[in-house]
């Protein structure tokens, strides 16, 4: 009942021309994909081409990051209605390394879900611990405050319409991939966060994907855990045979 997304997070990565290529070459090789939905987030600079080169495909475009006011004088920052007026459907909201190096907290986070699903955006909320977290037994609170912090204020009717990934804060960009027990534990554990904040069948429709690490060789172990429902995929998703064979995945 929950189709499988997998997402491309290609963080500061590729020019304009890089990613048209790119996309030309990945859309070709999905073309036949019909059980699962499909988003790319490319840099700022590259939506606009990037939607253009997806058009008619089954690919989407989706951003980064995007900022709660709709226009003003925030130098720097770029609206939901900007990122939907080029053509994106959904965006990232709330990565890890927006919560290192950019000052995210679960307050911004959630005024940027709420502002992203005004504007008619699917976003993909981040959620996860760092090593040290875990270390100290505090997977669960931290996912789970990431988590209600993030929906604070949601109705069922909205959350229903977004995306959380998990992406265990070690396993990003390290190589170092969860275990599918180790992601599947804490999946169930979200899924039952979405339970309390709302109900059973409000939860059992999320999709909440994993992500750290993601690869061709991992992806179908991972999608054969019951509340694992996609993937969102850093390094893996820069080249388009890589991706192409994660999206493809077969469990
Ligand atoms: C990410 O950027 O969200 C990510 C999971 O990166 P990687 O797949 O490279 O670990």
């Amino acid at each position: 009942m929950r189709k499988p997304l997998i997402a491309g997070n290609w963080k500061m990565y590729k020019t304009v021309s890089e990613a048209a290529a790119m996309l030309n070459d990945f859309k070709a090789k999905v073309a036949d994909v019909k059980d699962a939905e499909i988003v790319i987030c490319p840099v700022y600079t590259s939506l606009v081409e990037a939607v253009k080169v997806t058009k008619g495909s089954n690919v989407m475009i989706g951003a980064q990051d995007v900022y709660w006011e709709k226009e003003g004088a925030f130098t720097g920052q770029v609206s939901p209605q900007m990122i939907k007026d080029v053509g994106c459907t959904h965006t990232l909201i709330g990565h890890s390394e927006r919560r290192q190096y950019f000052g995210e907290t679960n307050e911004t986070v959630n005024k940027k879900v709420k502002a992203a699903l005004a504007s008619g955006l699917i976003p993909i909320m981040c959620v996860g611990e760092t090593l040290a977290e875990r270390e100290k037994g505090n997977t669960f609170n931290v996912v789970e405050s990431h988590t209600a912090g993030g929906l604070a204020g949601l109705s069922a009717e909205d959350a229903r319409k977004l995306v959380i990934a998990y992406e265990p804060v070690w396993a990003i960009g390290t190589g170092k991939t969860a275990t599918p027990a180790q992601a599947e534990e804490v999946h169930k554990f979200i899924r039952g966060v979405l339970e309390k904040l709302y109900d059973k069948n409000t939860a059992e429709s999320m999709r909440i994907l994993y992500g750290g690490s993601v690869k061709p060789e991992n992806i179908g172990d991972l999608m054969s855990q019951a509340n694992i429902d996609g993937g969102l995929v850093g390094g893996a998703s820069l080249k388009a045979d890589s991706f192409a064979q994660i999206v493809k995945f077969k469990i």
